[in-house]
């Protein structure tokens, strides 16, 4: 469903993607991980070319994304983004939030999108939190919004970079328990997270990175158990 070939991507001299390879499949869950700086945010943001590759090749469903154009938007649509800090508008209702993009890009009528961001919120848990704004809401609550928000698009895909890093302990459980349901629910989804119980329970395949690589790719049971590489088992080491 995903695809990078030979995908690599400098900022400066700086070379943060060397030579990414990997393909998707549809209904998997990819859980990667690495040290601070490897690249794992610059991976997620590749995928739907918030930044722009060097050299290599990104396709989604067998359709290749172009640098920019008409082509680029439509394809981008096909990734839904779910960030740490969330970044719901501040200024908007979480119905507003959810409805917004489906109207937009997907032409829904504005009562097809607000039925449609209705029976999200409920199944996010917050049928009862459409007209809030987001600052009413915890950072669990809104992370679940943005996940809302992110399904309303109808992706094929979804990218989450560290979704529960920014929550209190207490609210990471919901937030994981949403994106479990959506795994088992068939999602294809690559998430970047420092959760190595979602990994375990969740992920078909984990990939460790380091310094822009690649390092390991592999079943959660056979990387946690047996990490092919010092790197890997150097890095488990401190997080486990
Ligand atoms: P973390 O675990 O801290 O989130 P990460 O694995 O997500 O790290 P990235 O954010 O992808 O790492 O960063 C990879 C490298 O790219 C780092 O060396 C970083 O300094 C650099 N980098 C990231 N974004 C930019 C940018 N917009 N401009 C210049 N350099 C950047
Ligand atoms: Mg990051």
């Amino acid at each position: 469903l995903v695809r990078l070939s030979g995908v690599n991507k400098h900022f400066g001299d700086n070379h943060v993607l060397r030579d990414i390879n990997l393909e998707v499949q549809a209904g998997e869950v990819i859980v990667v991980i690495g040290p601070s700086g490897s690249g794992k945010s610059t991976l997620c943001r590749t995928v739907n070319r918030l930044e722009t590759i060097g050299t290599g090749e990104i396709t989604i469903d067998g359709k290749v994304l172009p640098a920019e154009g008409r082509e680029l938007a439509r394809l981008r649509s096909d990734v839904g983004m779910v960030f740490q800090h969330f970044n719901l508008f501040a200024h908007m209702t979480v119905l507003d939030n959810i409805t917004l993009g489906p109207m937009k890009v997907r032409k829904l009528t504005k009562k097809d999108a607000e039925a449609k961001g209705r029976a999200l919120l409920d199944r996010v848990g917050l049928a009862d939190k459409a007209g809030a704004l987001p600052a009413q809401l915890s950072g669990g609550q809104q992370q679940r919004v943005a996940i809302a928000r992110a399904l309303a698009m109808e992706p094929k895909v979804i990218m989450f970079d560290e979704p529960t890093s920014a929550l209190d302990p207490e609210m990471i459980n919901e937030v994981l328990d949403v994106m479990i349901d959506l795994a088992r629910e068939g999602m294809t989804m690559i998430v970047v997270t420092h959760e190595m119980g979602f990994a375990r329970r969740a992920a078909n395949r984990v990939i460790f990175m380091a310094d822009g690589q690649i390092v390991e790719i592999a079943p959660p049971e056979e990387f946690f158990g047996s990490p092919k590489s010092e790197r890997a088992r150097d890095f488990l080491s401190k997080v486990m």
